[in-house]
């Protein structure tokens, strides 16, 4: 089978290392991928949400599955394009359709859903600017801190917590009517503060069946104990040592279970991955947000995880065939650490050299932001390269990416020295 990642971080490098173990591949591209999918698999070098060029692509390729890293193409309607295209609806495309995908394009809808399928999550109210009154009068009646949520999608950037009740109303003012985040913030969701751990789990279904793979947590923030700003994420751990079976079972029931049965009973076609934001509230999952797709490092630490044939996983969902297939999980535990360019998240520098990659030895070299010019890898991006490794427990894995962390080198290379230390 010939198969085309969508995507260019350590995400999809992630996805190529794992699709390319399989015996079922014939051929791998990526598109437009990095200096590291580039070792596995032939870059493609188009946008991912190009759809004309894609097209083009698939039909000259020959190519079977798509396997969609990013969110933008899935909400812009990558699988219902395929769909309605003669030529192209036997390509098993790895995602949601539209439809599915504004599970994370629209904060509301997501409430929505989780309103209408008994999913446990925050109190909440959606307001635009004809209703910026009453959105505040909502603020006078919750407890601080607020959480001011763009309806949209805004890069990651879209969710405020606010500490004050005034802050909190002049921020929805901006959000509303000053434009904010743009369109994305026409709508507001003002939702009860949770306080408890986050985590992560992750779904793939076929629409009918799923299967759960590995917990995640990431950490967010560009400095060291969780400080300063937000990041696209500096490192992430699997499994979560705190999600035990018993917690496990009611992320099921009350959380997995009414998700998928949810998407079935609305005939929301999704035949892809489900990465699901928890909060831990006293040992209570309740849910912060979907993602209609995998997270980025949490896939670095995920998908090395499961050592069964992930390519034949992905083939059964063309079919609704899932349940038939047998997923196993490496018992032992991942890491990932991040290295960005100096200034990440703000300005930063590109077309440095990295050196020393040929010394790592017993990790795996994620790349993210990387491009390849004569014979050099170079650094393309804010995040460049995702550290994982494996160990008993995930101080052993954080230890040993930190040991090869230190062969390597470029101009203002940083990332945090304490992934994983919080647990
Ligand atoms: P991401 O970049 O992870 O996709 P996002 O912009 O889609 O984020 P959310 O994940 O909904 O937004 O929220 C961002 C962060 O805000 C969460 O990771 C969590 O730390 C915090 N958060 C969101 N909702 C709540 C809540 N109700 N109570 C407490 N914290 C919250």
């Amino acid at each position: 089978m010939n198969v085309l990642i969508l995507g260019s971080g350590g995400r999809e490098h992630a996805f190529a290392r794992s699709i390319a173990a399989s015996p079922l591949l014939t051929k791998l591209y990526v598109a437009p991928g990095n200096a590291g999918t580039s070792q596995l698999a032939t870059n493609l070098d188009f946008s991912v949400t190009d759809f004309a060029t894609i097209k083009t692509k698939v039909l000259e390729l020959d190519i079977e599955m798509v396997v969609v890293g990013p969110e933008a193409p899935l909400v812009e309607g990558i699988y219902d394009f395929f769909q309605q295209d003669e030529q192209l609806n036997h390509v098993n495309v790895i995602g949601p359709s539209k439809k599915g995908a504004v599970l994370e394009g629209s904060k509301e809808f997501a409430k929505e859903f989780m309103m209408r399928n008994k999913v446990p999550t925050a109190a909440y109210q959606s307001f635009t600017a004809s209703t910026l009154k009453e959105g505040m009068q909502f603020i006078d009646s919750l407890k601080p801190p607020f959480v001011l949520k763009a309806d949209g999608l805004a890069g990651g950037k879209g969710v405020l917590i606010i500490p004050n009740a005034d802050e909190a109303k002049e921020s929805l003012e901006q959000m509303l009517v000053g434009g904010k985040f743009g369109a994305a913030s026409n709508k507001v969701v003002i939702e009860e503060f949770l306080d408890g751990i986050e985590m992560s789990v992750f779904v793939m279904t076929d629409g009918n069946s799923y299967k759960v793979l590995p917990t995640a947590k990431d950490y967010k923030r560009i400095g060291e104990g969780d400080t300063g700003l937000n990041t696209g994420g500096m490192g992430a751990i699997s499994p979560v040592p705190f999600a035990d079976e018993n917690l496990m079972k009611k992320v099921e029931d009350r959380i997995i279970k009414p998700t998928v049965d949810g998407l079935k009973a609305e005939k929301i076609t999704y035949k892809g991955f489900i990465f699901i934001g928890l909060m831990i509230v006293d040992g209570e999952p309740q849910v912060i947000e979907y993602n209609v797709r995998m997270g980025d490092p949490e896939t670095e630490v995920v998908l090395p995880l499961v050592s069964s044939d992930l390519l034949s996983h992905l083939q059964a969902f063309a079919k609704a065939e899932l349940h038939k297939e047998e997923l196993s999980i490496d018992q032992r535990s991942a890491a990932t650490v991040m290295l960005v360019s100096g200034g990440y998240p703000e300005a930063y520098e590109k077309g440095k050299e990295i050196t020393g990659l040929e010394n790592v030895n017993g990790s795996i070299v994620f790349h993210a932001g990387t491009t390849e010019k004569d014979g050099k890898v170079l650094t393309a991006g804010g995040r460049v390269i995702a550290m994982t490794s494996f160990g008993n427990d995930f101080h052993e894995a954080t230890k040993k990416s930190y040991e090869n962390i230190d062969k390597l080198g470029f101009d203002r290379m940083y990332y945090r020295t304490d992934i994983g230390f919080d647990l």
